[in-house]
């Protein structure tokens, strides 16, 4: 009879720092998916299910995907949501008892109210149910911050190598080749974790850019010695006040953990005799709008305060005010304002009128009044074929309006929070990307896949938000000491 492996998932990057929890509902906007409807949603998607998928099938295995409940990145998990998605998980697991194996698709920095350590939480619970001779291997996402429980309570984890992240699929797959592996009789992978004092400032994590490009260089090197099956970077997300926030590293060997910890010293050792190199450099607002006048237009104006897909709320102002005092740049932004969706829902086309629209400024919740005009509304679904951040092929951004102001800048305005992930956000609704001087896109090295087809130059803006890029700022009560920047190592 042929293998069957349990795929599982719930996936979600908390931020610790945003003010609104996490509820069920988000998870029923974002991904709430059981059985054939996993493979309906992924089984051609960049994303790493799509790469489990393929794998498994491949082997002549058989692949029952179970559950997988994504919500969009945001506050912490109530911890009433968390105890329903984990029972909900368990129950069906339970339906399908014997398995071979189980893969799981968590993040790898979801915390909720009750456990901090939720994605360890989880993985452990399933440990102790199917026991521990039934193989479990996991992706992870790169922005991972990752346990001790988390690691053992698998055999492996592959993450991500890239940001933005246009390797998910590679990364499922990878993760499905170990417990192919290992179900044949051919791998006997351990894992050891290497939590690097240390936690990279969200800007310097583009891995296409130094100091990372060089630090996967040696990984890829690395990951070349006999003996080692797979190296993970795991950058860190620096919005969750847990123990485990920070840079950490997952080195799978097969069978040989004291090479594994060879090799996971070897490149801590590299990132800590370079640590000055992650703090990077922060360009406020000000200094952004004037580089902008020698840049190739349009130029992606990131928006770090207000990250999406790191948990902010997505209706900073803070750009577009200063934009709006310019007055000399053509733009585009997209602000979260379901209210003004509303307002703006009751006129038609072509039709001039006072729009108020409610964002986060510099000292909170503020209320602006712009005039402007209709140019249309949307139902806000849309789809990407591309390998994006995220992976995603449907995307609902929710009832749309998408309004201009007399200079021909663009505002959207939707009724849900989506991270810039996708250029089919503003080409759904009609709006060329190339028409403006400067596009603003809430996120920090995620929006660059989708953007850098269109836009010629690139510069993150250090906006102020629960995703402000200097994480000295904030106060943090459980992360691990030392660990730089906040002490040296
Ligand atoms: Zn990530």
């Amino acid at each position: 009879m042929s293998k069957r492996i349990a795929l599982l998932g719930i996936y979600h990057e908390s931020n610790t720092f945003a003010e609104n929890p996490t509820t069920l509902i988000n998870f029923q906007k974002g991904h709430s998916l059981t059985w054939a409807d996993i493979r309906k949603e992924y089984q051609h998607a960049h994303h790493e299910v799509g790469g489990m998928i393929e794998v498994i099938d491949r082997a002549g295995m058989d692949l029952v995907p179970v559950v997988f409940s994504e919500a969009t990145p945001g506050g912490i998990v109530s911890a009433q949501t968390y105890a329903t998605l984990q029972a909900q998980m368990m129950d069906l697991l339970e339906e399908i008892l014997p398995v071979d194996g189980v893969l799981v698709v968590p993040h790898g920095a979801g915390v909720s109210e009750d456990f901090p350590d939720m994605d360890g939480h989880w993985i452990r619970a399933i440990r102790d149910r199917v026991g521990p001779g039934i193989p479990i291997v996991g992706s992870l996402d790169l922005h991972a911050n990752v346990s001790p429980l988390m690691v053992n309570s698998a055999d492996a984890f592959v993450s991500y190598k890239k940001n933005p992240h246009i390797d998910q699929w590679q990364t499922g797959k990878a993760a499905a080749e170990i417990m192919v592996g290992m179900l044949e009789g051919n791998v006997q992978p351990k894992q050891i974790l290497v939590q690097v004092p240390l936690a990279i400032s969200i800007e310097q994590q583009f891995t296409s850019n130094e100091p990372c490009k060089s630090l996967y260089a040696l990984a890829a090197e690395l990951s070349e010695t006999e003996g080692i099956l797979s190296i993970s970077i795991l950058l860190g997300f620096p919005y969750a006040d847990v123990a485990e926030m920070g840079t950490s590293l997952i080195i799978v060997s097969n069978n040989d953990p004291d090479l594994a910890l060879q090799v996971g010293k070897r490149l801590e050792t590299y990132i800590l005799d370079n640590r000055a190199s992650f703090v990077g450099t922060k360009n406020d607002i000000a200094t952004s709008i004037q580089m902008v006048a020698d840049r190739e237009k349009p130029v992606l104006l990131l928006d770090m305060g207000d990250n999406i897909g790191g948990g902010s709320p997505g209706n900073n102002i803070c750009l577009l005010e200063s934009l709006e005092a310019d007055a000399t740049l053509k733009y585009f932004v997209c602000i979260y304002d379901p209210a003004a969706v509303q307002a703006a829902s009751g006129y038609q086309p072509a039709d001039t009128f006072d729009l108020p629209i409610k964002g986060t400024g510099k000292d909170g919740l503020k209320d602006l009044l712009f005039t402007v005009s209709l140019l249309r509304l949307s139902d806000g679904h849309f789809t990407e074929d591309n390998p994006r951040h995220g992976g995603q092929v449907n995307y609902y951004m929710g009832k749309t309006a998408v309004v201009s102001r007399s200079n021909g800048s663009v505002i959207m305005l939707t009724s849900l929070r989506v991270p810039p992930f996708s250029l089919g956000q503003l080409t759904s609704c009609q709006i060329d990307p190339q028409s403006f001087d400067v596009i603003i896109a809430k996120g920090v090295i995620a929006p660059i896949a989708a953007y850098e087809p269109v836009c010629r130059s690139i510069i993150q803006v250090n906006t102020p938000g629960v995703t402000q890029a200097d994480m000295t700022m904030f106060t943090y009560k459980n992360r691990r000491k030392p660990l730089f920047p906040f002490e040296d190592p």
